[in-house]
Order: structure tokens, then sequence, then C-alpha cells
């Protein structure tokens, strides 16, 4: 069995689909009598192994549904999808208030990274938006939330499944808007991206870098959810419905499905950057890439803020640098690009950053 890095393989010795809490907890209670771990998995999207095992696979697909949705919250299953919960929630003008860029990731597997998207530097992490979870303990269902079990709740946000399986999760929603407004500012380098991203008003906001003629062209997204000025610098606007703003990675992707590129190896480098150290990192890493490095890949910089997430161990004003490579043929090879994700991660770690844990970066010796 392979996950998205396409990298890591590992063949479970037993596959189980839970379709409640208590199958799950049972699952869990029978793989740890017979010696193996039990280790959940969403859509296997990450890309080093995280969701794989060789003792018990636990397939939280059967846990996937929206079983409720009130004003500020939703009820759903942790194998549920973004795509589907927001499906459930957009007719009733709701959205959760952080989505990450790519929909079919599951709530339970983004919760258990932190999951980050575009509106993180006003609202957090997805971790930080959760208001109650359901997950299975030493084999036994607890429910948990910042003031009940909150040593529970601290473990299972940005716990990569180690600490308990997260069986369901009850989600903040907030008002969604109609329509929104992508403004393109170009900037001359990450310290200006980053400029960027800090100063605007907007409530969606990332960057990329991207393989220019001249070299790496940094931009800045910013996206306005209501009236407002585009941010100085705009070159380009345009206005659409959020919920194709949402989905707007399903076009790409379908492309790279076409080309083969979605199956390919996908060695992806993540880190979190203190904000005092993140242009120079971010420059420094970027000025010694070339396209062949990325593959065809991309290469994201995202300021955010961390709220309650202790596992994530977030620097102060953290900046997540997100070097999203694919081994595309005629490119570095896996071995190569493993090799520049665990440079980026000892430079990260000199300036006081961490690694995003569902990268790819094999362990060090
Ligand atoms: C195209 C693409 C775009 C992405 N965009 C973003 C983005 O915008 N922001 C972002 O933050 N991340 C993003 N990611 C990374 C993604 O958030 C992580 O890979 C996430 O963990 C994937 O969710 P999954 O459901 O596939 O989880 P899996 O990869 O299946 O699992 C991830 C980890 O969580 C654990 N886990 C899974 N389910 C549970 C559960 N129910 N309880 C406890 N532990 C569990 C697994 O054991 C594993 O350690 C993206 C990934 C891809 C491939």
């Amino acid at each position: 069995m392979r996950d998205f890095g396409g990298i890591v393989e590992r063949s479970p010795a037993r596959t189980v689909r839970p379709a409640t809490a208590r199958e799950a907890a049972a699952a869990v209670r029978e793989a740890a009598a017979h010696g193996l771990e039990a280790v959940p998995r969403g859509l296997g999207h990450s890309t080093y192994g995280q969701s794989l095992t060789s003792g018990v696979s636990l397939d939280l697909s059967g846990l996937a549904g929206v079983h409720e949705v009130r004003p500020d919250r939703a009820v759903v299953g942790a194998g549920t999808s973004w795509r589907a919960v927001l499906a459930a929630t957009l007719p009733l003008g709701l959205t959760p208030p952080v989505l990450t860029d790519h929909l079919d990731v599951t709530v339970g597997g983004t919760i258990s990274a932190a999951g980050v998207g575009g509106t993180s530097h006003r609202y957090g992490t997805q971790a930080d938006n959760v208001l109650a979870l359901d997950v299975v303990v030493d084999g036994e269902p607890v429910a948990c939330s910042s003031s009940v079990r909150p040593d529970v709740f601290d473990r299972v946000r940005g716990g990569l499944g180690r600490h308990g399986v997260i069986t369901g999760a009850t989600l903040r929603l907030v008002p969604a808007p109609e329509r929104v407004l992508s403004c393109t500012v170009p900037c001359r380098d990450a310290a200006d991206l980053l400029r960027v991203q800090r100063e605007t008003r907007a409530e969606h906001v990332s960057g990329q870098v991207k393989p220019s003629e001249t070299g790496w062209a940094y931009e800045a997204k910013a996206v306005l959810y209501g009236p407002g000025e585009p941010p100085p610098g705009t070159t380009e606007t345009e206005e659409l419905p959020y919920a194709d703003f949402a989905d707007r990675l399903r076009p790409d992707v379908a492309e790279l499905v076409a080309l083969g590129e979605w199956a390919r190896p996908h060695p992806w480098g993540m880190v979190l950057l203190p904000g005092s150290a993140a242009a120079a990192v971010i420059g420094a890493t970027v000025a010694e890439m070339t396209p062949a490095d990325l593959g065809l890949g991309v290469v994201l910089v995202k300021a955010l803020r961390v709220d309650r997430v202790p596992m994530l161990a977030a620097p102060d004003d953290p900046v997540l640098f997100s070097v999203l490579r694919t081994a595309s043929p005629g490119c570095a090879s896996v071995a190569e690009m493993l090799e520049a994700n665990r440079t980026l991660l000892t430079r990260a770690e000199a300036v006081g950053g961490v690694r995003y844990a569902v990268d790819s970066v094999p362990p060090a010796g």
C-alpha cells in the first residue's frame, strides 16, 4: 500500500473499516492484543508513509458523513472529506472558517496534521477550529474538547494518529461569502511576499514562488470576501462564486491526473519557520533551486496563526513554507529531492523552525 507521496510502501497485516466509534475501539483493542499497531488512514494524502503500517490499517472511510449542521457548528464523522463538509454547509450559507487548498482530504487526517488554509492568518489552523472530538484512546471511546479531557484534545490535534484515533468532530462554522474577489499581487522577493501577506486585510491570503523566464517569481493572492479595495500592487482581479473559489484546484488536479503526474512520487518538503527568519530561509532555498528540483510541483508560502495546537510546536509568528516537489520525468530523482528536503529541514531547525509532519523527510542517519 502507498500514499500520495508514493515513496514508502507498507503491507498491512490487516485492514479494518470500522463503521462506528465502538467498532474502531474494538479494532484498536484487537490490534493491541496481537501486539500490532493500529494506524488510522483518511485518504492517504500524506507523503512519507504517515498513514501506512505493517500492523492494522484503520480505514476511516466507514466513518464518513455529516450528521448535523447548525448555524455555528457541524457534527461530522472523521472520515468525511472537506468537500463533503462544504457541500452540506454551503446551501445553508455556512462554511468551515479554514479549508485546505485541496478539498479531497479528510477531517480526521488534516486535524491530525493541523490543516492550514488561506484564511489561517485570521482563524488559525483547522485544528484550532474544532469545538469537540470523539476519539479512541487506549482502545476506549473518549469525548474531548478544550474543557473536557483537554489532555486528550491537545494530544490528538496535530498528533498524526499516534495518540488516538479521531472518529468524529464538531467543527466551527461561519457565514460563507457568496462571491469573492481574488487579487494577484506580484512581489519582489520573499520579504515582500510576507509583507503583503501580513499587511493585507483580505480574508484569504496565499503566496507562490513560480519558475519564470528570468528566474523565480514571487506572487501573492489576496482574496476579499466582501466589498473592499484590491491591495496596492494588484495587477489582476477575478470575481468568482465562493464555491468555485473553494474548489479552485479541481481543474489543475484533473490536468495532473490526465498527464500522469498525480501518480508520480511526491517528495514534499514542508516547514514552519519563525516569522523573523522566514524570508531568509525561503530566499536561500529558492536561490539554490532549479525548476528540475521541483518537477511539476509548486512552492507555497503562507504566514499564519496557530492558537492552541501544542503538538504542532509552531514557532513564533509562523510561516508555512512548502516545496511540493513532483518527481517528474527528466527532473531530479526522488533521492535527490528527499535530500533537498532534509537540507531544508536542517536549515529550518537552525532558526527554530519545525517540520509540518505530513512532509517527506527520511529519518536522519
Ligand atoms: C493535493 C494536496 C493538497 C493539500 N493541501 C493542503 C493544505 O492546503 N493544507 C494542509 O494543511 N495540508 C494540505 N495537504 C496535506 C494534507 O493535509 C495532509 O496530507 C492530510 O493529512 C491529508 O489528509 P488525509 O485524509 O489524506 O490523511 P492521511 O494522509 O490518510 O493521514 C494523515 C495522518 O493523519 C493520521 N490520521 C488520518 N485519519 C485520522 C483519524 N481519523 N484520527 C487520527 N489520525 C488520523 C494518519 O495516521 C496520518 O498520520 C494537501 C495534500 C495534498 C495531497
